[in-house]
Protein backbone atom coordinates (compact mmCIF):
# COMPACT_ATOMS: atom_id res chain seq x y z
CA UNK A 1 0.00 0.00 0.00
CA UNK A 2 1.49 3.43 -0.90
CA UNK A 3 1.42 5.94 1.96
CA UNK A 4 1.93 9.79 1.82
CA UNK A 5 4.36 11.34 3.75
CA UNK A 6 2.50 11.69 7.21
CA UNK A 7 2.62 7.53 7.08
CA UNK A 8 -1.25 7.29 5.84
CA UNK A 9 -2.47 4.96 3.40
CA UNK A 10 -3.02 6.87 0.25
CA UNK A 11 -4.33 5.19 -3.11
CA UNK A 12 -5.53 6.68 -6.72
CA UNK A 13 -8.70 4.91 -5.81
CA UNK A 14 -10.72 6.88 -3.32
CA UNK A 15 -12.87 3.74 -2.00
CA UNK A 16 -9.95 1.85 -1.47
CA UNK A 17 -8.99 4.18 1.19
CA UNK A 18 -12.32 5.25 2.68
CA UNK A 19 -12.72 8.50 1.20
CA UNK A 20 -15.88 10.78 1.39
CA UNK A 21 -17.03 13.76 0.78
CA UNK A 22 -18.21 15.52 4.13
CA UNK A 23 -20.33 18.85 4.76
CA UNK A 24 -18.65 21.47 6.86
CA UNK A 25 -20.92 22.18 9.50
CA UNK A 26 -21.86 26.15 9.66
CA UNK A 27 -21.00 26.43 5.78
CA UNK A 28 -22.22 24.98 2.51
CA UNK A 29 -19.10 23.66 1.69
CA UNK A 30 -18.01 20.00 1.55
CA UNK A 31 -14.53 18.13 1.80
CA UNK A 32 -13.64 14.95 0.39
CA UNK A 33 -11.50 13.37 3.17
CA UNK A 34 -10.47 9.67 4.53
CA UNK A 35 -13.23 8.83 7.07
CA UNK A 36 -10.73 7.72 9.49
CA UNK A 37 -9.48 11.80 10.11
CA UNK A 38 -12.63 13.19 8.86
CA UNK A 39 -13.95 14.48 12.77
CA UNK A 40 -10.23 16.00 13.17
CA UNK A 41 -9.95 17.87 9.46
CA UNK A 42 -13.83 18.83 9.37
CA UNK A 43 -14.00 20.08 12.87
CA UNK A 44 -11.02 21.81 12.19
CA UNK A 45 -12.58 23.40 8.94
CA UNK A 46 -15.99 24.48 10.92
CA UNK A 47 -13.74 26.46 13.66
CA UNK A 48 -11.60 27.71 10.77
CA UNK A 49 -14.58 29.29 9.58
CA UNK A 50 -16.13 30.33 13.01
CA UNK A 51 -13.06 32.01 14.44
CA UNK A 52 -9.98 32.60 11.73
CA UNK A 53 -12.71 33.44 9.08
CA UNK A 54 -15.15 32.46 6.39
CA UNK A 55 -14.34 29.20 4.30
CA UNK A 56 -17.55 30.09 2.11
CA UNK A 57 -17.15 32.81 0.22
CA UNK A 58 -16.09 33.42 -3.16
CA UNK A 59 -14.92 30.63 -5.48
CA UNK A 60 -15.31 27.23 -4.57
CA UNK A 61 -11.15 26.60 -3.07
CA UNK A 62 -11.45 24.26 -0.69
CA UNK A 63 -10.51 21.02 -0.99
CA UNK A 64 -9.71 18.02 0.45
CA UNK A 65 -8.88 14.15 -1.52
CA UNK A 66 -6.38 14.64 -4.33
CA UNK A 67 -4.02 11.27 -5.28
CA UNK A 68 -0.73 13.48 -6.54
CA UNK A 69 2.85 14.57 -5.50
CA UNK A 70 3.61 17.10 -3.62
CA UNK A 71 3.89 20.32 -5.92
CA UNK A 72 7.58 20.22 -7.08
CA UNK A 73 8.17 16.34 -6.47
CA UNK A 74 8.41 13.02 -8.53
CA UNK A 75 8.37 10.81 -5.10
CA UNK A 76 7.05 12.36 -2.16
CA UNK A 77 3.30 11.57 -2.14
CA UNK A 78 0.66 14.55 -0.83
CA UNK A 79 -0.64 14.11 2.47
CA UNK A 80 -3.61 15.11 0.22
CA UNK A 81 -3.52 11.28 -1.13
CA UNK A 82 -4.65 9.74 1.51
CA UNK A 83 -7.43 12.14 2.32
CA UNK A 84 -5.09 13.83 5.61
CA UNK A 85 -4.84 17.08 4.41
CA UNK A 86 -7.01 19.75 3.05
CA UNK A 87 -6.67 23.29 1.88
CA UNK A 88 -8.36 26.11 3.20
CA UNK A 89 -9.30 29.57 1.42
CA UNK A 90 -6.36 28.71 -1.23
CA UNK A 91 -6.69 31.80 -3.37
CA UNK A 92 -6.22 34.00 -0.14
CA UNK A 93 -3.53 32.01 0.78
CA UNK A 94 -1.22 30.61 -1.87
CA UNK A 95 1.46 28.32 -2.08
CA UNK A 96 5.11 29.54 -0.98
CA UNK A 97 3.50 33.02 0.42
CA UNK A 98 4.11 34.11 3.88
CA UNK A 99 2.12 36.20 6.32
CA UNK A 100 -1.30 35.39 4.30
CA UNK A 101 -3.09 35.77 7.94
CA UNK A 102 -3.26 38.97 10.12
CA UNK A 103 -0.57 38.42 12.92
CA UNK A 104 -3.92 38.20 15.85
CA UNK A 105 -5.16 35.12 13.99
CA UNK A 106 -1.61 33.02 14.30
CA UNK A 107 -1.43 31.79 17.79
CA UNK A 108 -5.42 30.66 17.33
CA UNK A 109 -4.32 29.23 14.15
CA UNK A 110 -1.81 26.67 15.93
CA UNK A 111 -3.95 26.43 19.02
CA UNK A 112 -6.86 24.81 16.80
CA UNK A 113 -4.59 22.68 14.73
CA UNK A 114 -2.91 21.39 18.02
CA UNK A 115 -6.40 20.56 19.16
CA UNK A 116 -7.40 18.61 16.03
CA UNK A 117 -3.85 16.84 14.97
CA UNK A 118 -2.74 18.37 12.41
CA UNK A 119 0.24 20.14 11.07
CA UNK A 120 -0.31 23.93 9.66
CA UNK A 121 1.71 24.27 6.34
CA UNK A 122 2.58 27.80 7.67
CA UNK A 123 4.63 26.12 10.13
CA UNK A 124 6.56 24.35 7.07
CA UNK A 125 10.13 25.19 7.80
CA UNK A 126 11.27 25.51 4.30
CA UNK A 127 8.43 26.47 1.65
CA UNK A 128 5.65 27.18 3.33
CA UNK A 129 2.11 26.42 2.46
CA UNK A 130 -0.22 28.79 4.43
CA UNK A 131 -3.56 27.38 3.16
CA UNK A 132 -2.56 23.43 3.72
CA UNK A 133 -3.59 21.84 7.08
CA UNK A 134 -2.34 17.97 7.25
CA UNK A 135 -2.80 15.22 9.93
CA UNK A 136 0.38 14.65 11.64
CA UNK A 137 -0.77 11.82 14.50
CA UNK A 138 -0.79 8.50 13.46
CA UNK A 139 -4.17 6.12 13.33
CA UNK A 140 -4.29 5.08 17.12
CA UNK A 141 -3.73 8.26 17.94
CA UNK A 142 -6.28 9.75 15.45
CA UNK A 143 -8.84 7.76 17.26
CA UNK A 144 -7.86 8.32 20.79
CA UNK A 145 -8.12 12.02 19.58
CA UNK A 146 -11.54 11.55 18.11
CA UNK A 147 -12.94 9.93 20.82
CA UNK A 148 -11.61 12.90 23.57
CA UNK A 149 -12.87 15.47 20.75
CA UNK A 150 -16.35 13.70 21.04
CA UNK A 151 -16.46 13.89 24.80
CA UNK A 152 -15.87 18.04 24.57
CA UNK A 153 -12.12 17.43 25.88
CA UNK A 154 -9.25 19.25 24.48
CA UNK A 155 -6.44 17.92 25.94
ZN1 LIG B 1 -2.51 21.20 0.64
Amino acid sequence: MLQSYNGWPASKDPEEIGIKNYPVPGTNRKLRCAEAVAPLLIGFASEFHALIEPIDEGGLDDWGYAFRMVRGSTDRLSCHSSGTAIDLNATKHPLAAVGTFPADKVPMIRALAKKYGLTWGGDYRNRKDEMHFEVSINAEKAAKRILKLSKGLTD
